[in-house]
């Protein structure tokens, strides 16, 4: 039975997969020891689950176990990224390089590393949402430090050139930072073969509980490092102070484990039903993918409804579908997305744009009520 409204907005969060939950939960009442605590077994039961935890962790991102730091989600780990390294590699440089489609938490971060004196250049994409590596070697100069770019942007799903753009930053010597929160679990990401130096990403965009999130550092040449920004008890290996959320860190590692061993017939399942939903609202006149299609996560599309009233649709469809213009911080204002506005969409069509994302729990019957629900909406309004 499918009920009311249709959850299709997995790029926002996901539900805790219930047997995330159910690894979470002896946590919290009976095995509830600090994992800082040496001296009995309270700690050491806590701190066993917490190195299963970052075993598991690491193995979903072709990392070691010591590579991984956790953190309270990945909007912390990309300002420990930036700020961190902007302040450790001082000496070498004060410029950083990124790209306007960020998620908000680079593009702020950016932000404030230029109010303290930092130099950031932003670089546009094209129409089709993706980088021009031209433009990113022309940026590059004596004193770049750090290049952050995401690996698949959560409004569009497109999917970036990760391996060719660390490969230039090797290339001049600069660190590769990637904000893989949208592709850890849904794709196969490998921080090696993908030349990563750090990596943020986050557990409640997979399955996970919210509030726990983790920064892969590079420990193999070119070692990465960052200062941190919390000072404490030293734990993390001094990176990130403060008591580990054991049971959200537990929870993260069965969430890592089932991603692993789902990923590639969850990705099969998610592509079907994607085009499912999308193929007859693209049969309208004036409906369109925004993005390059050829390279999207499976589970996103986002749609520009560029027909009459097609700025009111999200309004008008919130009692029977979770959607939204794209992120979740945005979608409260009325401003036309920063995303699609540098992939040149004017503000109209910017504003008349969903993103719908699934995931493991969307159902092909929920597609199909979508897909009328939709097209019941549109039609009329299409035909103006
Ligand atoms: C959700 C998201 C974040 C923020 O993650 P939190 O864990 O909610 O802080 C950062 N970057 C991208 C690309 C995201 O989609």
């Amino acid at each position: 039975m499918t009920s009311y409204p249709i959850y299709l907005d997995y790029n926002s969060t996901t539900p805790c997969d219930p047997a995330v939950l159910e690894e979470m939960l002896p946590f919290f009442t009976q095995q509830f020891g600090n994992a800082a605590s040496r001296s009995h077994a309270y700690g050491w039961i806590a701190e066993e689950a917490v190195d299963i935890a970052r075993e598991r962790v690491a193995s979903l991102i072709g990392a070691g176990p010591s590579e991984v730091i956790f953190t309270s989600g990945a909007t912390e780990s990309v300002n420990l990224a930036l700020q961190g390294v902007a302040e450790a590699y001082v000496r070498k440089g004060d410029h950083l390089i990124t790209w306007a489609t960020e998620h908000r938490a680079v593009l702020d971060g950016c932000d404030r590393l230029e109010q303290k004196g930092c130099r950031i250049t932003r670089l546009s994409v094209d129409s089709q949402g993706l980088p021009n590596l031209q433009a990113l070697e022309d940026a590059i100069d004596a004193q770049t430090v750090l290049i952050s770019m995401m690996y698949a942007n959560n409004e569009t799903g497109v999917i970036m050139p990760v391996r060719e753009v660390s490969a230039i930053a090797h290339r001049h010597a600069v660190l590769f930072f990637c904000d893989a929160t949208q592709a850890v679990g849904k794709r196969p990401v490998d921080v090696v073969a993908d030349g990563i130096d750090l990596m943020a990403f986050t557990a409640h965009k997979m399955y996970g509980p919210k509030g726990v999130g983790a920064l892969y550092l590079r420990r193999k040449a070119p070692r990465a490092t960052v200062t941190p920004m919390l000072y404490g008890g030293g734990h993390e290996r001094g990176l990130r102070s403060g008591t580990l959320n054991v049971p959200g860190i537990a929870g993260f590692g069965k969430a890592a484990d089932i991603c692993r061993e789902q990923m590639e017939e969850e990705g099969s399942r998610l592509l079907r039903l994607r085009d499912r939903l999308v193929e007859p609202l693209l049969c309208i006149p004036g409906v369109h993918f925004n993005g390059r299609r050829e390279s999207l996560l499976p589970h996103v599309a986002n749609l520009s409804f560029s027909i009459p009233g097609g700025d009111m649709l999200l309004r008008r469809l919130t009692s029977k579908l979770a959607i939204s213009s794209g992120s979740a911080c945005s979608s409260a204002s009325l401003s036309p997305s920063h995303v699609l506005k540098a992939m040149g969409l004017k503000d109209a069509d910017a504003l008349a744009s969903v993103r719908f994302s699934l995931g493991r729990f969307t159902t092909g019957e929920e597609v199909d009520m979508a897909a009328q629900t939709l097209l019941e909406m549109i039609t009329p309004l299409a035909k103006g």
